[in-house]
C-alpha cells in the first residue's frame, strides 16, 4: 500500500520515465542523486545510462524492497535516509533527477541549494503550479520569492507537464517536469546575501502593497532609497526585476548601517 503521508505517488510509464531522464541530460559520465526512488523504475533508467546512481529512500518497507530489486545493478548505491539531512555536500560532482514527495517540495529545493557546491543540475517533478512559480518571470501572478530564490542560483526551465492520470495512486494535481541548471555564479552579484533575501522577502509579505510601503520595517528613508536606485516607490514587488532588487538591496546596505 503507497504512504500518502511520504507522497507516494508512483509512475510507471516507460516513455515518461524516459522523457525525464532525457531532459536531465544524463551522460556515462555523471553521477545521479535520485532522491524517493520509489518502486526503482526511474532508478533503473538512470543506472543504465550514468556512471553512478546514489539513490535516497525514506520508506524502511520501500528501500528493504528496492535492494532485492535492483541487486543486479552495480552502480546503483542505495541508501536508507531522509533526503532533507542527507550530507550533499561530500559528494562529487552530481545531477540530481527526483519525483519528489509533495509535502516536502521546497524544503528539499532549499536544502539543494543549500549544497550548491557539487550540484550542476536538479531535474525535478514537481506540482505544475510549484513548477510554474519556480520558472516565473516578472509581472506574474506566480513570481515571487520562490523564483527569485531559485533563479539568484540557478536557471529554471519548465520542460514538459505530467498529467496526474499518469501517477499511481492518481495525485490531486498535475505535475510538470522542471530542470535548474546551476550557475557558476550567482545570477547577480551583492554585497550582502543575507540582506538580499530580507529584501525580497519582505517585499512580497504583502503582495499588494507598494514597496514604499512593505519596506518601510527595513529603513525609515525607504522611499528616497527606492527614488535613489532608480525604482519607483509606488512599484509592487512583482514588477520588479532579480537585478532591481540586487541593485535596491546594495543601496540599503549602504544607506542603512545594520
Ligand atoms: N521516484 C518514484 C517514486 C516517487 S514517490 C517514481 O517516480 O515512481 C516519492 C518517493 O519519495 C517515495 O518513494 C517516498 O517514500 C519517498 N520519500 C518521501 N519522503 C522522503 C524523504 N524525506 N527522503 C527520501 N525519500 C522520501
Amino acid at each position: 500500500m503507497p504512504k500518502r503521508h511520504l507522497g507516494q505517488n508512483f509512475l510507471f510509464d516507460p516513455s515518461i520515465l524516459r522523457r525525464i531522464v532525457e531532459v536531465a541530460n544524463i551522460t556515462n559520465d555523471d553521477t545521479v542523486v535520485e532522491i524517493g526512488p520509489g518502486l526503482g523504475t526511474l532508478t533503473k533508467i538512470l543506472a543504465e545510462i550514468a556512471k553512478k546512481v546514489i539513490a535516497i529512500e525514506l520508506d524502511y518497507e520501500l528501500y528493504e524492497r528496492l535492494k532485492q530489486e535492483l541487486k543486479g545493478f552495480k552502480n546503483i548505491e542505495l541508501i536508507h535516509d531522509d533526503a532533507l539531512k542527507y550530507p550533499y555536500e561530500a559528494l562529487e560532482p552530481f545531477k540530481v533527477v527526483a519525483n519528489i514527495p509533495y509535502y516536502i517540495t521546497t524544503p528539499i529545493i532549499f536544502r539543494l541549494l543549500d549544497a550548491l557546491k557539487n550540484m550542476k543540475s536538479m531535474t525535478l517533478t514537481i506540482q505544475k503550479e510549484v513548477a510554474q512559480r519556480i520558472a516565473a518571470k516578472p509581472d506574474t501572478k506566480e513570481y515571487g520569492v520562490l523564483s527569485i530564490m531559485v533563479q539568484y542560483y540557478g536557471k529554471p526551465e519548465l520542460k514538459f507537464v505530467i498529467p496526474k492520470g499518469a501517477f499511481r495512486p492518481v495525485p490531486k494535481v498535475d505535475s510538470a517536469v522542471i530542470r535548474i541548471e546551476i550557475l557558476d555564479k550567482p545570477a547577480v552579484t551583492v554585497d550582502d546575501e543575507k540582506l538580499f533575501f530580507r529584501v525580497v522577502k519582505t517585499s512580497f509579505a504583502q503582495r499588494r502593497k507598494t514597496l514604499a510601503n512593505s519596506l518601510k520595517s527595513i529603513s525609515n528613508d525607504i522611499k528616497e532609497i527606492l527614488i535613489d536606485a532608480g525604482i519607483d516607490p509606488r512599484r509592487r514587488a512583482e514588477t520588479l526585476s532579480i537585478e532591481e532588487f540586487a541593485r535596491l538591496s546594495d543601496l540599503i546596505k549602504n544607506i542603512v548601517k545594520n
